[in-house]
């Protein structure tokens, strides 16, 4: 007998071994095996096992890591197509999918029952939103309630942070059915589950994005928090996106996934608009229509002043201090140090073909694209107003905050970031001291959305909810920073946080109270995402964005792969680069758009010399051209990683 293995090595071929005598009929398809490579002994998993080899000499397996197949033949079919959409072969696939996450431990139970796939596929994508989080969540436990009625669901959220408050309320509902999965627990831990799940004592996982592949055999139901999310793009190889990889698995098992936010992702509702998707109906019984959240948003254009604060923001922080309410400051964690920005007239230098920021590069004098060659003189006027006090876009938080000390001494404040939350219990002190009614003003970054469900299930603290009713003020201090990254989704991710930030905000049902306030900062209120965001009317601006995404070829009409050649020596590097353009070139012609090489934002990272090359290509092409780009062979010493659909380029 050969068992066909798959070797978690850069190569794109499967290796035959030998089955020795001692091991036949404890081998099959799906477990992990020891195999001599090389000089060394490799771990490997067996894909298939035939009769017999067209070869005459072969390898004996050496032995066996686990006594069972722990990967499902459904699974290892997910995996093949993972390693084909994106370009990465499949031993290191299902390596990172699987032996990553699990080790093994002593105590296994054989599987009762064989992997499961049904014949009526009826696999389906359906859309949860326009409701806050809170909601979400419940409408989760009604749709798991049903599909757990004829099979087993797949629940997954963006963080492990989320995982620790829900899985106290889904076993509450469905008992100890339930378990978990993610980074945050031992590699024991996470065997024992995946066995579980293997020997059909679990029907639902809660977990990050490695939960997708937990091994159920009558999946019904892959539920999605948060779809717009950026960890649900994993960034190692394979780089796959958590929900194109569920929407794999969900044609493999005829189940159906369900994309729950706040506001869907621009790709989504694309899809909902052509059809490919269907809308979910929420509790109030409407399926399209939304209900825009009932704030007040004022747009505060700062125009020329050097002021960090605006009046108006001064006044309605005042106003908040006066009827004891706490307002929120909002900062963006990330500034790109090397874009430069216009305070005068609020713009940064664009490239004309891709519609971006131009990122500075200092010492040859140079603003260049970071998608494709457009390159031009630095110069030290700004070209829209010839202001000569451009600065970089960025925004530190530590000096925002001196300045809100000097503004407004009396305050007392709190900072929420990644440093002041690291733990379970800096969250929980943070909520507890704004409860017990310490705090006049939060300003935090990104961090402030692991504070929203903690405010938001605080009926469950010693202390009254009343307090969060309090919070009545989100200020969004500088929109510029998110508005004017190198991104072609800038200004759909700056209208998603809006959004998922004011969900902290106070929603009474109470006609005599006042509303609740979004306050956004800009220098340039005539940003055409202004018109629509002061409505919070996000179709209306999807529907405008989408037409800009089709004049310049972003997603979703075309697919983006991102070719980055990597490696220790740069003109090594360099010359890899020039060879696969030149590869790219010949074998496409004009039929893709072929951006650069160019030097990424990170041009030395993790000790090695990058150069990046950018594809736009037709959806439909999307096989056609993986397969090429897979049987390419770099040289000069130097590596490549493929990232299909990007979410960002690093
Ligand atoms: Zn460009
Ligand atoms: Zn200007």
């Amino acid at each position: 007998m050969i068992a066909e293995v798959a070797l978690p090595i850069p190569v794109r071929k499967l290796f035959s071994y030998r089955i020795p005598k001692e091991l036949e009929n404890k081998i099959s398809a799906g477990q992990r095996v020891l195999i001599p490579f090389g000089n060394r002994k490799e771990k490997g998993y067996v894909v298939s096992i035939n009769e017999t080899t067209g070869q005459s000499y072969l390898k004996d397996i050496s032995g066996v890591v686990d006594d069972i197949p722990i990967i499902t033949t459904e699974l290892l079919k997910l995996a093949e197509i993972i390693s084909n959409n994106y370009v990465c072969s499949l031993g290191e696939t299902l390596d990172s999918i699987f032996s990553v996450n699990i080790n093994k431990t002593d105590t296994i139970l054989p599987p009762e029952q064989m992997t499961f796939i049904p014949k009526h596929n009826k696999p389906g994508i359906f859309l949860l939103t326009n409701l806050p989080r809170k909601e979400r969540m419940e409408m989760y436990i009604n749709l798991l309630s049903e599909s757990l009625k004829n099979g087993e669901c797949i629940l997954l959220v963006p963080e492990i942070f989320f995982i620790t408050d829900f899985i106290k309320r889904l076993s509450d509902v469905f008992g100890n059915v339930v378990n978990i999965f993610h980074s945050g627990i031992t590699p024991k831990q996470r065997y024992i589950n995946w066995i579980d799940t293997l020997n059909n004592k679990m029907k639902i996982t809660l977990g990050t994005r490695m939960a997708l592949f937990m091994p159920f055999g009558k999946l019904k139901t892959i539920i999605i928090e948060d779809e717009t999310d950026q960890s649900y793009k994993n960034q190692q190889k394979p780089m796959y996106n958590t929900i194109d990889a569920a929407m794999e698995r969900s044609k493999l098992t005829g189940s159906v996934v369900i994309l729950g936010s706040r506001i869907p992702s621009l790709e989504s509702y694309y899809y909902y608009k052509t059809k490919k998707y269907r809308m979910i109906k929420n509790k109030y019984g409407s399926k399209d229509s939304f209900e825009k959240p009932e704030f007040n948003v004022k747009i505060i254009d700062l125009k020329e002043t050097k002021t960090v604060f605006s009046n108006e923001l001064k006044t309605e922080i005042e106003q908040r201090l006066a009827k004891n309410e706490i307002s929120v400051i909002f900062l963006n964690r990330k500034g790109y140090v090397n874009v430069l920005f216009c305070p005068t007239c609020g713009t940064t230098r664009k490239c004309p073909e891709c519609g971006i920021s131009l990122v500075y590069h200092e010492k040859e004098s140079l603003l260049k694209c970071r998608y494709c060659s457009f390159t031009e003189k630095f110069s030290e006027a700004c070209p829209t107003c010839g202001s000569k006090n451009l600065r970089f876009l960025s925004s530190g938080i530590e000096k925002i905050e001196d300045e809100i000390k000097r503004v407004f001494p009396h305050l007392r404040v709190m900072r929420i970031d990644s440093s002041t939350l690291k733990t379970e219990k800096d969250i929980h002190q943070s909520v507890e001291e704004i409860a017990s009614d310490r705090i006049d003003l939060l300003i935090g970054t990104q961090s402030l959305l692991q504070l929203e469900p903690k405010i938001n299930s605080a009926d469950k603290l010693d202390n009254p909810a009343d307090i969060f009713r309090k919070i009545t003020l989100l200020s969004i201090l500088d929109v510029d920073t998110l508005l004017h990254l190198p991104d072609f989704r800038s200004a759909e991710r700056a209208f998603q946080l809006v959004y998922k930030l004011s969900d902290i905000l106070n929603k009474s049902d109470n006609p005599a109270d006042k509303k609740s306030t979004i306050l956004i900062q800009t220098r340039n209120s005539d940003h055409y995402i202004f018109n629509t965001l002061k409505k919070l009317d996000w179709k209306k601006f999807y529907n405008s964005e989408l037409v800009h995404r089709k004049e310049l070829g972003y997603p979703p009409f075309n697919r983006l792969i991102n070719i980055v050649v990597h490696g220790r020596n740069k003109n090594n590097v360099l010359n890899e680069a020039q060879k696969m353009s030149g590869f790219l070139q010949e074998t496409f012609k004009d039929r893709i758009t072929i951006l650069g090489p160019v030097e990424p934002y990170h041009i030395k990272l993790r000790s090695e010399y990058r150069q990046q090359i950018l594809l736009k290509i037709d959806p439909g092409r999307t096989e056609e051209v993986g397969a090429k780009l897979g049987a390419y062979k770099p040289e000069h010493n130097a590596r490549i990683t493929f990232d299909v659909n990007p979410y960002e380029l690093v």
